[in-house]
């Protein structure tokens, strides 16, 4: 199977001020730089000596994926939620529970360009939902904790190929009251709930 990722588009640059609301080095410290050497690695089949830590964020991007005769087109924007099917056939926590696949689920915080060369290669950088493997007693939908800032334990840069759909799923904020100051969620709150009853044709 051999697909092809055409007609990429990124739009609308973060600015100064939303990269420090959004917690984002135009420049990437150490621990990102390594995730970002793994992302060229693991994703996108590149081993090579990559050099600027310089990157540009974006909004939103666009792409097309062909697929022999098949065509899918993906919007993603920041702050929309992606599903990844995860193989876990490899993975020895996993062996002997007849468990070979899983859903993982993470919100877009931006998306970026890296130079490397002449190329303009585009990045997705991620908060993993992390599984409280609880349901919420009224609605019972799932539980789930937002991966923070600092934490590491998640690799958050991706390669746009990782997504090959366009995504649609829902997940809401677990509100406390005064939660929303000038019509955002509180930051300091990292707990959601996958909202499963939520579906719109596609
Ligand atoms: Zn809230």
């Amino acid at each position: 199977m051999i697909e092809e990722y055409i007609n990429i588009h990124v739009r609308s640059k973060f600015k100064k001020n939303d990269l420090i609301k959004y917690e984002l080095v135009s420049y990437l410290n150490d621990d990102l730089f390594a995730e970002l050497g793994r992302a060229y690695e693991e994703d996108l089949n590149i081993v090579e000596h990559l050099t600027s830590r310089k990157v540009k964020y974006y909004k939103s991007i666009s792409y097309t994926i062909v697929d022999n005769d098949d065509q899918i087109d993906v919007k993603l924007k920041a702050g929309d939620v992606i599903d990844i099917l995860e193989d876990l056939s490899t993975n020895s926590i996993f062996q002997n529970t007849g468990i070979t696949t899983r859903i993982s689920y993470a919100r877009i915080r931006a998306i970026f360009l890296h130079t490397k060369g002449n190329l303009q290669v585009p990045f997705l950088f991620l908060d993993w939902f992390i599984s409280q493997d609880s349901i919420d007693q009224k609605l019972r939908c799932p539980l789930y904790k937002l991966q923070k800032s600092e934490d590491y334990t998640w690799r958050r840069i991706y390669a746009i190929k990782c997504i090959d759909h366009q995504p649609n799923v829902h997940f809401v904020h677990c509100c406390k009251t005064g939660c929303i100051v000038n019509g955002e969620h509180s930051q300091n709150n990292m707990n959601y709930m996958h909202n499963i009853f939520y579906y719109t044709a596609v």
